[in-house]
């Protein structure tokens, strides 16, 4: 685990603390460095899990409000959460104005990963990710990581960590440091092929929008409605309809059946994975033309 960290720290140019999920690294933070009384500033449309997570802490005394990440955040709240790009919207934070806050403030940089966004460069106090999506990135770990730029956050959150529990187990650790060996040209890879299938789409008769930050293998797409979303998630081949995203194969899935009415409900998010861009796209264009 030790080793992770270090070169999980070395990537994102911070001390790296691991977690036993995405989850238990978000929800550590805003335990371990906020006290009853206080509010989170969240970025809208942000990993609906952070919303849900923060609505939970609530009955402790924990408040929130949302914000639009592409402006400043608001004055008086004593966290600011950015997520880079969020999740399945695909905005980009204003990191200038947030640092420009006197707030700590946090970006989830899971869908970037350190190749796109090193938030602590960009004036941040702490990145978060999910290292069950991009850095572990083969589907088979739950994993959480903290990457903190001052050393008294960072050892606040190991004691903080330590005394409640959520450490992750040593052979997840390891599948980490593989996922991490292959990292860069992995993402490299699905933000080519993922850039490529945003452009086709975007020129496609049945998608409404498209939304992808330039980089990244995570893109959304919006067609007419639910009923023509459940249409194309049930009709992909080589494109699973599953949940999770940032693995070596591609998955697509209507997120209105886990965030109703927060998303569009014709919106699509689709996780590019390492097969032949070609491929993925007669996936796609089939399953679109079956609309
Ligand atoms: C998946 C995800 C999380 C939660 O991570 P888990 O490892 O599934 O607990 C947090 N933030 C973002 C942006 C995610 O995509």
């Amino acid at each position: 685990m030790a080793e992770a960290e270090r070169r999980l720290g070395e990537l994102d140019h911070g001390e790296a603390l691991l977690f036993s999920s995405g989850m238990a690294a978000c929800t550590s933070v805003v335990l371990a460095l906020l006290s009853p009384g206080q509010t989170v500033a969240l970025a809208e449309g942000a990993y609906y899990g952070t919303g849900a997570m923060l609505d939970e802490l609530r009955r402790w005394g924990i408040e929130r409000v949302e914000f639009d990440q592409t402006g400043a955040p608001p004055d008086g709240v004593d966290l600011v959460w950015l997520e880079a790009p969020s999740n399945p919207f695909l905005t980009m934070p204003r990191f200038d104005a947030a640092a420009a806050h006197p707030a700590r403030v946090v970006c989830d940089s899971t869908a970037a990963t350190p190749l796109h966004v090193r938030p602590l460069e960009l004036g941040c106090d702490i990145a978060v990710h999910s290292a069950t999506k991009y850095l572990a990135g083969h589907d088979d770990a739950l994993l959480g990581a903290v990457v903190c730029k001052e050393s008294t956050d960072a050892a606040r959150l190991l004691e903080f960590r330590s005394r409640t529990g959520p450490v992750p187990a040593a052979d997840t650790a390891w599948l980490l440091l593989r996922g991490l060996e292959t990292l860069e040209v992995r993402v490299t890879r699905q933000s080519q092929t993922a850039g490529t299938i945003a452009e086709r789409l975007a020129r496609h008769a049945a998608v409404r929008v498209v939304r992808h930050p330039g980089f990244g293998g995570l893109l959304s797409f919006d067609v007419a409605d639910a009923g023509a979303a459940r249409t194309v998630e049930t009709s992909t081949e080589l494109i699973a309809n599953m949940t999770s995203l940032g693995g070596v194969t591609s998955r697509i899935e209507a997120r209105s059946r886990w965030e109703g009415a927060r998303v569009p409900p014709g919106l699509l998010r689709l996780s590019v994975g390492l097969e032949d861009p070609e491929d993925l796209w007669h996936d796609l264009e089939r399953a679109l033309g079956a609309l």
